[in-house]
């Protein structure tokens, strides 16, 4: 059994990767997160990321300082995922002692070029190290190739129920559970330090949605509980692509720049969630007040950054 947090009150949570600033739509996606915690009277908790290749020396510091500023609080010190590499560690150690892994010593190439198995779900691994003997093992090794570990997974999908999008299928493949560099893979992080949290809420971006499947039937392998899942509509630009920096002044920084404070962005981002009128000025302890689940609209938020100045 993994460790797990027995906190009866529960938790939600907002786990940024701290690639750089949080842009309008990462905020709004905390704040949610937050109005979801706390109207539930649970506790509220950061995790930082910091495994992610995508990680940048001190951009964590800047998300949490923009995390406060927009009215956001937090129990506890967020959690470092680099500080739980022992705790993943153990997690596919009880994997691997299950029968639960193997590894796999596959470039990305080779993944892609190997012909799929028959019946397998698009995009799944193809199963190419499945079953390899100690002497394949060992020549791979002697080719200097350092081997990932994924999981022998035993079914090929799996269901969960998401509060707003519902019954939800999924595929389930020998996913990677460490890197061959050691670092710990972002399903297997989430799903031990979730665990580790306490967390039973998660809400996030509904691009997560697809890998929601894998996290829940890895949770039961590991004896954690499965967390409600919410997963909200992102904030799309005009042409229907997930907000990004390119799309101009789209962080707190950046409007700032352009004159939008940020009471004028809390307030923009109640009105999306039809929360707020026409340039109300608002304060996330208002928003808890008015926050109702069963309200929020139910697409996308198209946002137009060039609209905001
Ligand atoms: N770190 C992930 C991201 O920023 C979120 C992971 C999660 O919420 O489970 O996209």
């Amino acid at each position: 059994m993994a460790e797990t947090s027995s906190d009866p009150a529960g938790a939600g949570r907002y786990a940024p990767s701290p690639s750089g600033d949080l842009h309008i739509g990462n905020l709004r996606t905390a704040l949610l997160a937050w109005l979801f915690a706390r109207h539930s009277g649970r506790r509220f908790l950061l995790r930082i990321e910091d495994l992610d290749d995508r990680a940048k020396a001190g951009v964590a510091e800047a998300q949490l300082r923009d995390l406060r500023s927009i009215g956001i609080d937090w129990d506890d010190e967020p959690m470092r995922q680099s500080d739980r590499r022992t705790a993943h560690d153990a997690a596919i150690d009880t994997l691997t002692a299950a029968g639960r892994t193997f590894e796999c010593f596959c470039s990305r190439k080779e993944i892609q070029a190997a012909p799929t198995a028959p019946h397998a779900p698009p995009g799944a691994y193809p199963g190419t190290c499945r079953d390899l003997d100690d002497d394949e093992r060992i020549r791979h090794r002697a080719e200097g190739r350092s081997p990932a570990i994924r999981l022998r997974s035993n079914t090929s999908r799996f269901t969960i129920v998401d509060d707003l999008c519902g019954r939800y299928t999924g595929v389930v493949d020998d996913f990677v559970l460490r890197r061959g560099d050691g670092t710990a893979a972002y399903n297997l992080a989430v799903v031990v330090d979730d665990g580790a949290q306490g967390i039973d809420q998660v809400v996030r971006a509904d691009d997560l949605l697809s890998s929601t499947p894998r996290q829940a039937y890895l949770a039961t392998l590991l004896g954690l509980p499965v967390p409600d899942h919410t997963h909200v509509p992102l904030v799309l630009n005009p042409a229907g692509q997930r907000l990004a920096k390119r799309d101009g002044a789209v962080t707190l920084a950046d409007l700032a720049l352009v004159g939008v404070d940020t009471a004028q962005v809390l307030s923009l981002m109640a009105r999306s969630l039809l929360m707020a009128k026409k340039d109300e000025s608002v304060t996330t302890a208002t928003l808890l007040d008015r926050f109702d689940p069963t309200r929020l609209p139910d697409g996308p938020w198209i946002l137009d950054p060039h609209d905001l100045w």
